[in-house]
């Protein structure tokens, strides 16, 4: 597994990062043991570098498979938190929960805000800096889906780290075109941000294409390494093999795409734009959500994109 410098953090990652989201209660809800397990089989593949989120609840699961081999290991992790308190109860969660003595990435978890981010939750952001300070936290960053903050977030000198989303066909991207974003990432790698990609595979949508999809994202300038969500051995053999540019077994594509579900996550609006695009019936509104009738849906994928929230997930 190839490894790279993030920016100019000097912190050393694997190109291929775990993300750990799909593996917990918001998604597929694998069991703890089972998703410890997983943690510790990309580590022993050579994967060093895990992704997660106090949102995410799987802090604890990696805590646990991390206890015995702490030191080869980079975490990123992200927090909601608007104020400086809150900020303050999750950093002081995040340490707790994953068992470190310090945090090596921290971000403010801002996926769908504007470039004003930074001064609404100016106290969340400080007291980012003053863990950093201290040396509990290593690098401060955010991770965004909009092209804006992208390019704010590399004006500010404070900011060590950018988790910007971006795929082929621009799935979740907000205020622009994968082209936009891609600009917005070029001028982050220009101010030496570390900069690490966020839905490749379009939350699991471009898997009929995975190659492709892979292909993209190796030529946008200035990423550095790249979250992939896995839940399965299979999942996870088939993106090293991906990484290390080796040929992925056809049954292995199937399987990929076959033990897959449609999933609606907590910020679901119940718009019902889905409801309405979906050729088969699968989905409705039920509790003010959408939910899938996973016997309907034929993972075509052709809810994603009409969501205006990006609450939609093959996984
Ligand atoms: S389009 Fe998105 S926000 Fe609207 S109901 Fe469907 S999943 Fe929910
Ligand atoms: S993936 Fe396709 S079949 Fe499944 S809910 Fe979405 S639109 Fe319907």
């Amino acid at each position: 597994m190839r490894k790279v410098t993030l920016g100019a953090s000097g912190i050393v990652v694997s190109e291929l990062c775990f993300g750990t989201l799909p593996l917990g209660p918001l998604q597929a809800n694998i069991p703890p043991e089972q998703s410890i397990r997983l943690i510790q089989k990309a580590i022993d593949a050579g994967i060093n570098f895990i992704d997660t989120a106090e949102m995410y609840r799987t802090q604890p699961y990696i805590g646990a498979a991390i206890k015995d081999r702490k030191e080869e290991i980079v975490i990123s992790t992200k927090s909601t938190a608007a104020t400086y308190g809150e900020m303050q109860k999750s950093i002081e969660k995040a340490l707790k929960e994953l068992g470190l003595p310090a945090i090596h990435i921290f971000l403010m978890h801002a996926a769908r805000e504007k470039a004003d981010v930074f001064t609404k939750r100016e106290g969340a952001f400080q007291c980012l800096l003053d863990y950093k300070q201290q040396g509990l936290i290593k690098a401060v960053g955010i991770a965004t889906h909009t092209v804006e903050t992208v390019a704010a977030a590399a004006d500010v000198k404070e900011i060590d780290i950018i988790f910007p989303i971006i795929n082929r066909t621009g799935l979740g991207i907000i205020g622009g075109t994968p082209q936009d974003m891609i600009a917005a990432i070029r001028k982050a790698a220009a101010a030496q941000k570390g900069i690490y990609a966020m839905k490749i595979f379009g939350g699991g949508h471009l898997l009929d294409d995975i190659k492709g999809a892979y292909q993209f994202i190796r030529t946008v300038p200035g990423l550095q390494a790249y979250v992939v969500g896995m839940i399965n051995e299979t999942e996870l053999v088939m993106n090293i093999k991906l990484f290390n540019d080796e040929e992925i077994p056809q049954h292995m594509l199937a399987r990929a795409k076959k033990d897959k579900k449609l999933v609606t996550l907590s910020f679901c609006t119940g718009c019902g734009q889905c409801v309405k695009t979906c050729p088969n019936d699968a989905l409705s509104i039920k509790d003010g959500k959408a939910v899938c009738n996973q016997a309907n849906c034929l993972l075509c994928g052709y809810c994603n994109p009409v969501c205006p929230q990006f609450a939609l997930r093959i996984v």
